[in-house]
Order: C-alpha cells, then sequence, then structure tokens
C-alpha cells in the first residue's frame, strides 16, 4: 500500500500515536506530519498496515490518503 499526508494535516499526531514507525509528527514549526513509510507491503507487514489503516480511518481531518480501498 501507499501512503502520502495531504496539506490538509493540522499535526495533531492522532496517526503517529497509532503507527510511530509510519507517521511523525514534527514539534514545530512545521505541524504537518511526515510518512516515515510510504509504501508497507500489506502481505509481509500486516500488523503494521492494519495499524497504518486505522490511523488513515481515524484522521479526523482525512488528510491521508492511499491507493487502498479504505472504508470510513
Ligand atoms: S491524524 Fe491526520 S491530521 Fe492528525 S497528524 Fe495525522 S495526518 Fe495529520
Amino acid at each position: 500500500m501507499e501512503i502520502r499526508v495531504t496539506d490538509d494535516c493540522d499535526g495533531y499526531g492522532r496517526c503517529a500515536d497509532l503507527a510511530p514507525e509510519v507517521f511523525s509528527v514534527p514539534e514545530e514549526p512545521d505541524y504537518q506530519t511526515t510518512v516515515l513509510r510510504p509504501t508497507i507491503d500489506e502481505e509481509a507487514e500486516e500488523e503494521l498496515a492494519a495499524r497504518a489503516i486505522a490511523a488513515i480511518q481515524q484522521c479526523p481531518k482525512r488528510a491521508l490518503v492511499t491507493d487502498l480501498d479504505v472504508r470510513f
């Protein structure tokens, strides 16, 4: 799966709480999250992919975009 963040991110870091290996929220002054793992093999890294998907689903700004068909 591919993941990227859009400019809608508010930087509060729910995604990094769920999957710190995938998302990093900088302290300041730039509050936009960085996607540390823009590509995850959802078969080989099933548990990590599940947490990344949960983060995408729970992002309050819908700022995380993926090529997977994720339900909200
Ligand atoms: S949960 Fe969404 S809005 Fe919040 S820091 Fe992560 S990408 Fe940004």
